[in-house]
């Protein structure tokens, strides 16, 4: 066991989002953390390394309550990091110079150990091009790459991610997960506050889902997505899961597979608009994009989720990829236009997927 949280109590004037948590965290786990927004889990990361401090209870870390009069908060940094949703880069650092500065400062590494270090991560994170650039000149994916080694470079024993995958694309997910895959298999504990359930299966061997100010339930991936015990958790897990399904040109049936998803709509509650709404844009883009496409021997697997408003679609395994990139104007019909965020196509993975605003 790495972390024990005991009785840990979170209070604010107005609220009090941490009623009274309990977990352990065994070393190598990487635990993902789930549950409607407001339920504290960002509360909880920041009380785990001392950006906040909690108002009672207890947070041993390999035997030592943080919380403890004589252990220093810088130590408790030093040892469990964490990465921001937003990445809080140093703006008028360069990538290089954002990796290299906590270490100097923080740890007292020289100057050309920092170095190295950096350009070992951004060898192994792909981004060695762009060293010596800023952080504007980067995308949402480069910058937090960026944060991830910047925090790695500290070599904490715990790594702790808030929403790592929301202010990126959907199309991103997959590569955050690998590097969190990667982390793990180099010793690191993480724990990962995520809205993708996609994602959290990919990379976590458990579950906390959090409401009511506790860890109301937890278990492995399967246990909590597939299994969940408790009601709260069913009502959370049947909104944020997604719809699959394969498709081929041989026995697909438009009208049979929209039925089957209006059951998966049916429970997200949606007003009778929105329904139409989705409907519509499923049926264009169907029809229209990818039925259209698809060549007889193609056997896709079709991916839907609604989420915070949004519809997004994935469609895998797409062998015959002639698809024009087709921009919002040209989309066919106005009710795409009207809602189009975007559509991403990756040849070398055979997906394409698009974004649409509900
Ligand atoms: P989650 O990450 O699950 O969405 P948060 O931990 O961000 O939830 O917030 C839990 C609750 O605590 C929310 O109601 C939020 O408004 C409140 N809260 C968070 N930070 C503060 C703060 N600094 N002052 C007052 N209330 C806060």
């Amino acid at each position: 066991m790495i972390l024990e949280i005991k009785n840990l109590i979170k209070e604010y004037d107005n609220i009090t989002p941490l009623k009274d948590v309990n977990a352990i965290v065994n070393k190598n786990d990487v635990i993902s953390i789930i549950g409607p927004s407001g339920t504290g889990k960002s509360t909880l990361l920041r009380c785990i390394n001392r950006l906040e401090d909690a108002t009672s209870g207890e947070v041993i870390f390999n035997g030592k309550n943080i919380y403890d009069k004589n252990y220093s908060i810088t130590d408790v940094r030093k040892k469990i990091g964490m990465i921001f949703q937003s990445f809080y880069l140093f703006n008028n650092l360069t990538v290089l110079e954002n990796i290299m500065v906590s270490q100097i400062e923080i740890l007292h590494k020289t100057k050309s150990h920092a170095y190295d270090t950096a350009v070992s991560l951004l060898d192994r994170f792909s981004l060695k091009d762009k060293m010596n650039n800023f952080p504007h000149e980067l995308s949402g994916g480069q910058k937090q790459r960026v944060a991830i080694m910047r925090a790695v470079a500290m070599e904490p024993e715990i790594l702790l991610f808030d929403e790592p995958t929301s202010a990126l694309d959907p199309m991103m997910v997959n590569e955050v997960a690998n590097i969190v895959n990667d982390l793990h298999s180099k010793d690191l504990t993480m724990m990962i506050v995520t809205h993708e359930m996609n994602f959290a299966k990919k990379v976590s061997n458990r579950v906390f889902y959090m409401d009511e100010g506790i860890v109301y339930e937890e278990g492995t991936p399967e246990e909590i997505f597939e299994h969940p015990k408790k009601i709260k958790t069913q009502e959370f897990i049947s909104k944020i899961e997604s719809f699959e399904k394969e498709i081929n040109k041989i026995d697909f049936d438009l009208y049979y597979f929209i039925s089957e998803f209006m059951v998966y709509v049916a429970k997200r509650k949606l007003d009778i608009h929105r329904v139409n709404i989705v409907n519509l844009l499923l049926e264009e883009v169907i029809v229209n994009e990818i039925f259209k496409n698809l060549s007889s021997n193609d056997n896709i697997k079709c991916q839907i989720q609604i989420f915070n408003n949004k519809l997004y679609m994935k469609f895998m395994n797409l062998s015959n990829f002639n698809f024009d990139y087709k921009n919002t104007d040209e989309l066919s019909s106005s009710i795409i236009n009207n809602n189009f965020i975007e559509k991403k196509e990756d040849k070398n993975k055979l997906e394409i997927s698009y974004l649409f605003n509900i």
